[in-house]
């Protein structure tokens, strides 16, 4: 009698590309010094606790748990709608606008598909991209960390489906001007999506700077995405959104997770736009103490690319990971880029005092 031959065990296999996904690297906590106050400068999270306002918003709103949040998240559109001056429809709000990239790609790209983006710039583009099974056409910064647009609209094929544009730009800090962003729009072909990632744009304080919702309105390729993460100070709470034409919005709105918008962050996020004022003062303080470190490092002798958002750039190539280690001791956690530089952002006056003072000490860049 024949035996039968065991059959192979075969083991479930992830999609090829799968494991060409990078791995987010997220800010550190800082280390515990017991003794010394430490500040976490890792992450470019807003350093100030929420509004009272807000608190009590979100408070409540965690009473209702055991519903599941309004899946249109009907609220915090008409909010944005009446805030911003557009039509619903031309709103998707998402869990963080890290999710709108992935929502976006899953949207517009088929394998193979290429999205052009700088480089270096958000760590999540090339994951989200890679995940999609997408190519990630990577274009480099310029010498002063800029987005060389004439190089990333030479880089559009008849493959490339989106383009990503991260002003200000992390984590360098420059931002693209609205001159730069209309000539790159006008040399674009009109059904690429040009996405702006504005998720430090409260912070911009230049001339020439990019008015995004009337950039919207003229170019129906044109999707803004906007986050309560970083000015707003919810980052925890998971909620940002994107702007765009209204069939661009309805594709970012049929991908989405279902429900994935929790009921406290769409309350958190209502509260904290009636609350904007105040908040913009907090963000006007964060502005000066950017310009004090600015200061300060240009005082003791540093060159760095001209910062826009909450965040300096100090590109320490091979001594990134000493300087790393300095401000660890010095009881500030940054985040260092191996073999390129590190990225400090701009938190409480203690925290950036403790930065200048590694600085002094470290010698120039
Ligand atoms: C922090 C950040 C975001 C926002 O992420 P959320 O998912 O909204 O928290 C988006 N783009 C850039 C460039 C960022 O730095």
């Amino acid at each position: 009698m024949a035996h039968p031959q065991p059959m192979p065990q075969l083991t479930p296999q992830p999609r090829a590309h799968v494991a060409l996904i990078p791995t987010y690297v997220p800010g550190k906590p800082p280390t515990p010094r017991p003794g010394l106050t430490t500040y976490k400068l890792s992450s470019n999270e807003n350093p100030y606790p929420p509004l009272p306002g807000v608190l009590e918003a979100a408070t409540a709103a965690a009473a209702v748990m055991n519903r599941y949040p309004d899946m249109g998240s009907t609220a915090l559109y008409d909010a944005l709608a009446v805030r911003l001056g557009v039509p619903v429809s031309d709103l998707a709000a998402a869990t963080g606008s890290v999710a709108l990239v992935y929502q976006l790609l899953a949207a517009f790209c088929d394998p193979g598909d290429e999205v052009v983006h700088a480089w270096r710039s958000f760590e999540a583009y090339p994951i989200a991209v890679t995940t999609a099974g997408a190519t990630s056409v990577q274009v480099p910064l310029t010498a002063d960390g800029r987005h060389d647009l004439e190089a990333m609209a030479a880089a559009v094929t008849d493959r490339t489906k989106v383009v990503m544009i991260c002003t200000p730009n992390n984590p360098t800090g420059p931002s693209v001007t609205q001159s730069e962003l209309t000539g790159f729009l006008a040399a674009v072909p009109s059904h690429v999506v040009v996405v702006v990632d504005e998720a430090y744009l409260e912070f911009v304080r230049m001339e020439d700077a990019v008015d995004g919702v009337a950039t919207y309105r003229a170019h129906p390729n044109v999707v803004l995405f906007r986050t309560f993460s970083k000015a707003y100070g919810l980052a925890g709470f998971r909620v940002g959104y994107a702007v765009a034409s209204t069939p661009v919005a309805a594709a970012l709105r049929a991908v989405s997770l279902p429900f994935g918008v929790s009921h406290v962050a769409q309350v958190a996020a209502i509260a904290s736009l009636a609350a904007e004022d105040a908040l913009l003062e907090r963000v006007d303080a964060l502005v000066l103490e950017r310009d004090r470190v600015v200061a300060g490092l240009a005082g003791a002798g540093w060159a760095f690319p001209e910062p826009q958002g909450n965040f300096v750039w100090l590109a320490l190539a091979e001594r990134t990971a000493d300087f790393a280690a300095a401000c660890d001791a010095a009881g500030i956690v940054v985040r260092p880029f191996a073999g390129e530089g590190c990225r400090v952002s701009i938190g409480e006056p203690e925290g950036n005092d403790r930065l200048l003072a590694v600085v002094a000490a470290f010698g120039h860049s």
